[in-house]
């Protein structure tokens, strides 16, 4: 009997892949492939890599242990062709392959490299998202403003998850106004639980050590969960321990503390080894239990059925060209602090360094301080864009490019957003402890020792302001700046001028 190809990517590591559930164990050949080209076409942090190899590899012997005939390509094997397709067709013609099924990659690059390969494709859609293209497509129809909280609730009445009949439990969708609660004093919570590696990751670690040691990111120590079973813990260990807070402090920052009550699960969903509909039924038990309040529980599942969809959702609504994007024309290059941070703003250097050597940041820190940084300084959404997809562990295009290009950067024009997420140095103040450990202050509007977000915020906005006044979200932001005299106007966006001309000298500031 002829066989077919069944291909598995590496962030498509699911029992119950759709690609798999086409396929017959009897005849048909896994192929999976650790490949140079998906590993160097952003610098992807040494973290993200070996995250990856391991949890592909663990991956191929729980499939080989259940019944599956696997081809495993490791990246130094001498015939690795380089690339997927390239290693899909030396397979093909390894077993004389009748075609390919693949379940559909979350990338554009990657589906249209798939199709234009000269093999008999067969792409099926990736079942392990809540809404699929076609629903996306028929909510976003003929709306003229494509805000996720309307989405969200179509998302709760789908999974019924916090419903009680056809209302929400505790008779609100969303709490989201309880969980802005500044940094607390003390987190008693230790962070996400820590694996020591076993053989299999310590020889991928070898191996992404010598092949990627240069790229931006500490490889060592690396504690990740990297099998179905150990992220499975590391969610419990986090629901016990962590999600009752998560929700009053889901916004805050602090110096000292790099995961506070985040769950850092999302390395995890994105590449298959937890299932997004079963981590908030679990966490959903919690809230029933009466183990998480109703804010911690409603906060979390949106994150995961209302924001992680509908990303996904408007990366493959805008379509392939949603990257080069951008809107406001902002051209400035990325400071070479985002790589080095060797910046004198505190919150900019610490999380630049914990980016570095966690391969993780928190969604706050991700936009309002390395994000709202870069937008308020017009550096160029493309490569802001390149930055985030290559440092975070959980970045794959779907889900990183709508969060940078439309949310952080406002690139699309106000598809995610309907204004841009930009703030002077008093929201990072209200947040988080960073300022008091800065060299900037937080209070000084204008001067040398100005907070650059202060002076960049008003820059930022008087550069935009055709765009922005007429916004009925940014009107009280124009009225306040009507307001200043003429003479500390002039001061500030002086000020401003020559922090952006010590961007362009690329000065660190
Ligand atoms: C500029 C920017 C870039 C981002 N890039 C990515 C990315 O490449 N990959 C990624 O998975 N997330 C991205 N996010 C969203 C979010 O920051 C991360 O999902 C989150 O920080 C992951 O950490 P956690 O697991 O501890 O999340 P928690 O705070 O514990 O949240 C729980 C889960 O909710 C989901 N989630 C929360 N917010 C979002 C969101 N905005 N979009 C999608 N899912 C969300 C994630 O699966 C996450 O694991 C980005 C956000 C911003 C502002
Ligand atoms: S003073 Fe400004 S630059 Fe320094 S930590 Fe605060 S917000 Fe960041």
């Amino acid at each position: 009997m002829v066989s077919r190809l069944v291909l598995v990517l590496g962030d498509q590591l699911s029992p119950n892949l759709s690609a798999l559930q086409k396929a017959e164990k009897d005849t048909d050949i896994i192929v999976m492939a650790e490949v140079a080209d998906e590993a160097s076409y952003v610098p992807h942090h040494p973290k993200k890599i070996a995250f990856i190899f391991a949890a592909m590899r663990k991956f191929a012997d729980a499939l080989r242990n259940n019944g599956w005939q696997v081809d495993y390509t490791k990246l130094d094997d001498p015939d690795n062709a380089g690339s997927i397709t390239g290693e899909l067709l030396r397979r093909a013609e390894q077993h004389d392959a009748s075609g390919v099924i693949a379940t559909e990659p979350g990338e554009w690059r990657l589906i249209e490299a798939l199709q234009e390969m000269p093999l008999k494709l067969h792409m099926i859609s990736d079942t392990r998202f809540i809404a699929s293209h076609k629903e996306f497509e028929d909510w976003a129809e003929g709306r003229k403003e494509l805000r996720m909280e309307w989405f969200y609730r179509d998302m709760r009445r789908k999974t019924g998850l916090l419903m009680d009949g056809d209302k929400p439990v505790e008779g609100k969708w969303n709490f989201d106004h309880d969980n802005r609660k500044p940094a607390p004093d003390d987190v008693d919570f230790h962070g996400p639980m820590q694996f020591t590696p076993d053989e299999t990751v310590e020889e991928v670690l070898d191996l992404v050590e010598q092949r990627f040691g240069d790229n931006f990111g500490t490889l060592r120590p690396f504690w990740f969960a990297t099998d179905t079973g150990q992220a499975r813990r590391q969610l419990t260990h986090w629901i016990k321990h962590a999600l009752p807070q998560f929700g009053d402090f889901q916004d805050a920052m602090l110096n000292d503390n790099r995961f506070l009550y985040h769950s850092i699960i999302s390395f995890h969903i994105n590449a298959g080894l937890l299932d997004p509909l079963e981590v908030c039924e679990q966490v959903e038990q919690a809230y029933k239990d009466g183990h998480a309040p109703i804010n911690a529980a409603e906060g979390f599942i949106r994150q995961i059925i209302g924001w992680r969809e509908y990303m996904r959702g408007i990366y493959f609504l805008e379509g392939p060209d949603y990257t080069s994007r951008n809107a406001l024309k902002h051209s400035r290059t990325l400071p070479s602090f985002f790589w080095d941070a060797d910046t004198k703003m505190n919150c900019v250097a610490k999380t630049v360094a914990q980016t570095r050597d966690e391969a993780y940041a928190h969604h706050i820190q991700r936009l309002m301080v390395t994000g709202n940084f870069a937008l308020l300084a017009g550096i160029d959404p493309h490569e802001v864009h390149e930055w985030y997809l290559a440092v975070y562990a959980d970045a794959y295009e779907w889900v990183e490019a709508p969060n940078v290009i439309g949310m952080s950067q406002f690139a699309d024009g106000g598809i995610v957003g309907s204004k841009p997420y930009v703030s002077s140095g008093a929201y990072i103040d209200r947040m988080s402890d960073y300022c008091k450990h800065c060299e900037y202050k937080v209070k000084d509007k204008t001067g040398p020792e100005a907070c650059p977000f202060n002076l960049l915020y008003w820059d930022f906005l008087i550069r935009h302001r055709e765009r922005f006044s007429n916004n009925p979200r940014m009107g009280n932001m124009y009225r306040t700046w009507d307001r200043m005299d003429e003479s500390r106007k002039e001061a500030v966006l002086s000020d401003a001028r020559v922090v952006l001309k010590r961007l362009d000298l690329g000065e660190s500031i």
